[in-house]
């Protein structure tokens, strides 16, 4: 039957035999992120339009042509999170955090919105896990956080990962190479894509990200805000690279790193895995010192990264995984009530324990505790008594009928030693 509903376009479902993988990655960071201090923020789904076109920038892909915005009853502009930076320093201003014992360090993860081209490994609905380091310019917390993801990618085994490492200079730095990379594009705007000559002034540093030919060619020649780091922004970049280089995490310098958020100053950076195809970001991030202040909060330098789910689950290629059970029960007609009260009691001493709820025959239960994979079968009879099957050698023994849960624990406990 064909469905009636489906889900929107560019959003998916995740069914049980893939939830496993995921929470794996969560568990994985949630523990690497407490190991370094820092403390788990959740922020709302969504949020003032308004927060979005500042936090992330007016002239940036996301908020220009990816934000899903709409009207509330009051007339009201709200947007569902593209990402987590700007919600999180929202909260930061608006909890004072600023009074606390600099840095905050937080993490977040949920899901996140951007209304793109769906494609593999591109959807819009996706789940990033996310760090933010607010209230140090120390270069130690943007190789701490780099550190972070880099563990985090090493933890989970995800295979081909470089990491690219740039800097974009400070607000000032930038201003003056900005007008410099801008006079070089247009000494060459004939060769450029509309796109790009049409945001020259707007954004010359996406001419870096274009996939036209010619632009590209044109930027080969371009300078790089590598080549014209000011002496303190130099010192700022070489002080995280060598705390990257006694970490043992390798990177590669990438002089042409543009990430798609306006706010980023200093350093930035991005994980790539070559397993993947077109979509290879793992997750980026970098130093954004402007940020706090942008939004209404005082002068606070800030250091982050997010990561995206999906595609660390696209680059480990994780196989579906099936649920582990230690017993099912096979009970008849006149057993069922029984049934359920064995498996809830066995549930309440910590087992995994299943059981038929849709009026199966004893041999549709026995055929049920098979598919199931259940690593034994509890089979009730009608007179009371019971039975214990392993389900792999096919061996049973009757069970103690006062103590059935006591004993699916106990066999439980053995087969895990
Ligand atoms: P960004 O905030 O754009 O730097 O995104 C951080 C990470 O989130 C990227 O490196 C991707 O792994 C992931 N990501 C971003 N946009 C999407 C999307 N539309 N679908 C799936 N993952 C995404």
């Amino acid at each position: 039957m064909p469905a009636r509903f489906q889900a929107p376009r560019g959003t998916f479902d995740v069914l049980p035999d893939a939830s496993a993988a995921r929470a794996h990655i969560y568990v994985t960071a949630a523990h690497a992120f407490e190991r370094a201090g820092y403390g788990r923020i959740e922020t709302p789904a969504f949020e003032d339009t308004e927060l979005f076109a500042r936090g992330v920038g007016e002239s940036t892909d996301i908020v220009q042509k990816e934000m899903f915005s709409f009207e509330d009853q009051g007339g009201r502009s709200l947007t569902l999170r593209p990402e987590a930076t700007a919600s999180i320093c929202r909260a930061y201003v608006e909890h004072g955090m600023h009074r606390l014992p600099q840095p905050v360090k937080l993490w977040s993860w949920g899901p996140y919105f951007r209304h793109e081209r769906p494609q593999a490994g591109r959807f819009r609905q996706f789940h990033q896990i996310d760090l933010e380091a607010i209230g140090t310019d120390s270069p130690l917390a943007d190789a701490e956080a780099i550190i972070l993801l880099s563990d985090i990618l090493a933890e989970l085994a995800v295979p081909g990962v470089t990491l690219r490492l740039g800097s974009l200079g400070s607000h000032a730095t930038r201003a003056a190479y900005r007008d410099e990379l801008i006079a070089y594009l247009r000494s060459h705007e004939s060769e450029l894509s509309d796109e790009v000559r049409s945001r020259i002034d707007q954004n010359p540093l996406r001419a870096f990200d274009s996939d036209h030919e010619g632009t590209r060619e044109v930027m080969r020649d371009a300078p790089t805000m590598l080549d014209r780091l000011s002496d303190e922004d130099g010192a700022h970049f070489e002080a995280v690279k060598s705390s990257l280089d006694r970490a043992k995490v390798a990177y590669e310098l990438d002089g042409t790193l543009v990430r798609g958020l306006d706010y980023y100053t200093r350093t930035v950076f991005e994980f790539t895995s070559d397993v993947l195809g077109a979509q290879s970001a793992l997750g980026g991030g970098g130093r954004y010192d402007g940020l706090v202040s942008e939004l209404g909060g005082p002068e606070v330098p800030a250091v982050g990264w997010a990561a995206g789910i999906e595609r660390i689950l696209l680059a480990l290629d994780s196989p579906a995984e099936e649920p582990h059970l230690d017993a099912f029960i096979v009970a008849p007609e006149s057993r069922r009530e029984l049934a359920l009260e064995i498996a809830t009691q066995a549930r309440r001493a910590g087992a995994c324990v299943d059981l038929d709820l849709a009026g199966r025959s004893e041999k549709g239960q026995m055929k049920q505790a098979n598919r199931s994979g259940a690593e034994r079968a509890v089979i009730l009879s009608d007179d009371g008594s019971a039975l214990l099957r392993n389900m792999t050698t096919g061996s049973e023994r009757p069970l103690d009928t006062g103590d059935i849960q006591g004993e699916i624990a106990r066999e439980q406990a053995e087969t895990s030693e």
